[in-house]
């Protein structure tokens, strides 16, 4: 039993970063982005360790579940044969420290201690499991994922997973064999239907599609990508190199990002693309991933 939700970079972090490519942002939203891609480091950091687990060992990652009106997010979790192990991930990097139970930041900065944030979660998790009729007990753990983290301050805490740790609290899951229950298939059936995954701006920015740069830009860096033969693009800023077909891919997503509205048709694309990109070779990736819809000229894909 492999059931593994792929991770995906949160949508707001995917919307903003298709935004930026396009478009200046306000500081605050450029520090929103910003964060928002610390987190999203922090969470490859972890999926990449937890790939060496054995493979029957199912993961799931970025869930964002509700209870009660309340939403909560699960940066990743596995289910082993009589629990679960939740993790929340954190990718601070630098010196932090405690004092009398106030945590700081490197720059002595007053912060929220990430523990309470887990304490809230783990009743909000028990009455999930509760309602939903799951009887599965669960660790709740802290990790801390980059490698120049350092909290002084700290006391010995179980649940707290410092960067020189990880490896050996990972050993402890290698061994673990899981022979699939009902219950377990329930469990994960039942965090995947109720993961909510629509995009919850907190302030959606204002744009139109005018204002937007067309062209065909880097999904990593936001740099201009620039053709460098028939079939590929390579990216001005992070040198990244990128098949035709996937790029038109991209250059479509992101568009469905930003104009949820509006229907896809070979011509906006084409216009999205700035043109870089010919009809030919857009309208060959429309028909092999999305549903033709509509006739002759009105004809979009969806
Ligand atoms: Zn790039």
């Amino acid at each position: 039993m492999t059931i593994m939700k792929p991770l995906f970079l949160p949508q707001q972090l995917r919307f903003l970063n298709a935004l930026h490519a396009r478009k200046e942002l306000s500081s605050g939203q450029l520090h929103h982005l910003q964060s928002m891609k610390k987190g999203a480091d922090g969470e490859i950091r972890w999926t990449t360790l937890l790939n060496e687990l054995p493979d029957d060992i199912p993961i799931l990652y970025d869930l964002n579940l509700e209870i009660n009106q309340t939403v909560f997010q699960i940066d990743a979790l596995c289910i082993l044969q009589n629990k679960m192990v939740i993790f929340e991930i954190k990718n601070y990097r630098g010196n932090y420290s405690i004092v009398d139970n106030q945590w700081f930041s490197p720059t002595k900065k007053e912060m929220k201690d990430p523990l309470l944030q887990i304490k809230r979660n783990e009743t909000l998790i028990h009455q999930f499991l509760k309602k939903h009729q799951l009887p599965i007990p669960f660790d709740y753990h802290l990790i801390f994922v980059h490698p120049e983290f350092v909290l002084y301050g700290a006391t010995p805490n179980q649940n707290v997973i410092f960067p020189g740790q990880i490896p050996a609290f990972l050993d402890t899951f290698k061994n673990q064999t899981i022979s699939p229950t009902g219950l377990h298939t329930k469990v994960i059936d039942t965090l995947l239907t109720n993961h909510k995954s629509k995009l919850t701006m907190l302030v959606k920015p204002e744009y139109d599609y005018e204002e937007l740069a067309k062209g065909v830009f880097c999904n990593g860096c936001c740099g201009r990508m620039m053709r460098i033969s028939k079939k590929s693009f390579k990216c001005t800023h992070c040198s990244q190199i990128i098949v035709l077909k996937k790029v038109v891919l991209e250059m479509i997503k992101q568009y469905k990002l930003l104009f949820p509205q509006r229907k896809i048709k070979k011509s906006t694309i084409y216009d999205w693309c700035g043109k870089e990109i010919s009809g030919d070779s857009i309208l060959r990736v429309l028909q092999q991933n999305y549903t033709e819809k509509g006739k002759s000229r009105g004809v979009y894909y969806e």
